[in-house]
């Protein structure tokens, strides 16, 4: 799709009320959209069909947790420390911009996120990269880590500092030891959420694709590593478009389609927990209406990656020229449950049965308090669970006489004989291990937004030129328009009752009666209503209707009696409208 293009959607967008900028009447903020009535009919289709495919159809179970967290929780996740992306301001104009995304827009770098910072100077200088916005060089700017969590206060005064949630996940792993319990400590198990999240973007564009608040469905699956592995009989034959790293690499290289059980084989997917997800992801998307022929899943270059991830795939699509994530699978290994279990007083972990009790050594000790005391005083106690952490450690440092232990930053020479140091045989049942996540996020706004650019259409029907969008059914904002040709008497009547009885059999309809009809159909076609039922005045005499396709604008004359049956057929993929026009009885 042309750039051209992309604006036209963008105005429908907001003209017939998909979505458009917040509060506009005050000026707006940048970064925020609001979804009117069709957009938000679109994203709650998308959101429940994320949630049947990965949610119930998978066996897993979803939470609802706040999107204001306190402070410790993103100390622990390491998003306070290293959650940033790279900020350069322009000294004449003062606007900011990703510094990453200059050096993307005006060279031929890609990637830019995962070079290092000053090595992006040194390009912007070469280059002589200018502001986006006045023009003036940024060759003497430095560039800096911006943080794009938003900050807040909990309670009142000073009250405690809290973020806004920069991602789902956290509310799901800081409640694992509750999860865990619910799932009966039984890996693997699987927790979803669909909820807002909120980053201060730097720079928020391309509508909204970059905003500083939008909704992700995140998937958090825990495993073993060791023991768990996903059934890939469902998804082995199923083609995906590749473009891992070494491609990304190669001078020539590019994309390729392979299948998700060659990728596992060959080990160009390295998890197959991702794999999996990759497969029943790309299957999801086909099945909303994202045109395969621009979708692709690229692996992350090194410097990419978040710094919670070890391996990462994103499914891209392109729009309006440009390759943009629509979801990030990633492998996060034990790193978020094991900042959880280190910061807070809960256990991250779960007990794992050994299919028989093992017999271990374990060394111990059970220090000299009489001696410990009168010579170390108050450090005493501290010096003696620095004895029971170096035994577990490394026994070795007890062969000698004595032991050295570090205690706030002082060291300690204790004589070993005082340690009370043993190695003893113990039976044990299992061991306490950290499950291991992959975890698959998806954008839904970015989704809705590909949905109408990638359904988008041109044409010329009855000398007149059409706009509509081709959207399937599962997602269309409205599945039905229904109307009367006319105002004659009795036709607007029995077209509202057409309406309600397509709706009491749980179908979404519109009923239109102003204006003339073609304009009436112009407006459906432009919402992407699949379908459309006109009552004339022929239908008071036969009674029956006329149903019209949105693509071909073809129509089929349906008894209204079994219209509900007929709608729903098409709905849910029973029938096609060629299979209705051929018997328009068949499916009532
Ligand atoms: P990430 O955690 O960065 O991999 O994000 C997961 C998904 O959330 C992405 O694939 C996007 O679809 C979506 N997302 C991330 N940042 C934004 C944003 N600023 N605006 C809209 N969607 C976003």
């Amino acid at each position: 799709m042309t750039e051209d293009a992309t604006e036209k959607l963008v105005e429908l967008a907001k003209r017939r009320g998909f979505f458009f900028p917040t509060a506009g009447s005050y000026g707006g903020v940048a970064g925020f959209y609001t979804f009117g009535p069709e957009g938000a009919s679109v994203k709650s289709n998308v959101e429940e069909a994320w949630r049947r495919r990965f949610t119930t159809q998978e066996g897993h179970a979803e939470i609802d947790a706040p999107t204001v967290m306190p402070e410790p929780v993103f100390e622990a996740s390491g998003h306070l420390e290293t959650f940033d992306d790279m900020l350069v301001e322009c000294a004449e104009c003062g606007a900011s911009h990703r510094a990453d995304h200059v050096v993307e827009d005006d060279t031929d770098i890609e990637e830019a996120e995962s070079i290092p910072i000053p090595e992006v100077e040194e390009i912007i200088r070469e280059h002589d990269l200018r502001c986006p916005t006045c023009g003036t060089p940024l060759a003497d700017r430095p560039v800096e880590e911006f943080n794009l969590m938003f900050e807040t206060t909990i309670g009142p005064g000073t009250g405690r500092p809290g973020y806004l949630r920069p991602e789902t996940a956290q509310g799901i792993f800081v409640e694992f030891p509750r999860l865990s319990e619910y799932a009966r400590n039984q890996l693997p198990f699987g927790v979803t959420q669909i909820g807002r999240a909120y980053r201060n973007e730097i720079s928020p564009r391309k509508s909204i694709i970059r905003v500083r608040e939008f909704t992700q469905a995140e998937l958090e699956l825990f495993y073993d590593p060791e023991e768990d592995d996903p059934d890939l009989s469902g998804v082995r034959d199923r083609t995906v478009r590749l473009y891992p790293v070494a491609e990304q690499e190669r001078e020539d290289g590019t994309p390729y389609e392979t299948t998700v059980g060659e990728a596992v084989d060959e080990g160009t997917i390295a998890s197959p927990w991702i794999a999996y997800y990759l497969g029943i992801a790309a299957e999801w998307y086909e099945s909303l209406g994202v045109d395969v022929d621009r979708f692709r899943y690229r692996q992350h270059l090194a410097g990419e990656r978040a710094h919670y991830a070890s391996d990462c795939w994103d499914a891209e699509t392109e729009l309006g020229g440009d390759w943009v994530e629509l979801a990030g699978f990633a492998t996060r290994g034990n790193y978020d449950l094991s900042k959880h279990d280190e910061h807070s007083e809960d256990r991250y972990t779960v007990f794992k049965q050994y299919d028989e009790p093992r017999t271990v050594e374990r060394a111990t000790v059970d220090p000299d308090m009489s001696y410990l005391g009168p010579e170390y005083g108050g450090r005493a106690g501290a010096i003696a669970d620095a004895l029971e952490d170096l035994a577990e450690r490394d026994r070795s440092a007890f062969e000698g006489d004595s032991v050295t232990v570090e205690v706030d930053g002082e060291t300690h020479e204790i004589p070993v004989e005082h340690t009370g140091f043993a190695v003893e045989e113990v039976t044990e049942t299992g061991e306490h291990v950290v499950p291991h996540v992959v975890e698959p996020s998806f954008g839904v706004g970015r989704l809705v937004y590909t949905l109408l650019e990638h359904a988008y259409r041109e044409d010329v029907v009855d000398g007149e030129e059409r706009t509509y969008l081709e959207l399937e059914p599962a997602v269309a904002p409205t599945f039905a328009g229904v109307f009367p040709l006319t105002d004659e008497a009795g036709l607007p009547d029995l077209a509202r009752e057409v309406a309600a009885d397509l709706r009491a059999a749980g179908l979404s309809v519109t009923y239109d009666d102003s204006g003339n009809i073609g304009r009436r159909y112009r407006r459906q076609d432009e919402v992407g209503t699949p379908f459309c039922v006109t009552v004339d005045h022929d239908s008071l005499e036969d009674g029956a209707a006329t149903v019209r396709d949105r693509d071909t604008t073809e129509q089929v004359r349906v008894p209204i009696e079994d219209l509900p049956g007929a709608l729903a057929a098409l709905r849910d993929g029973e029938a096609t409208f060629d299979e209705l026009a051929a018997d328009p009885q068949a499916f009532g």
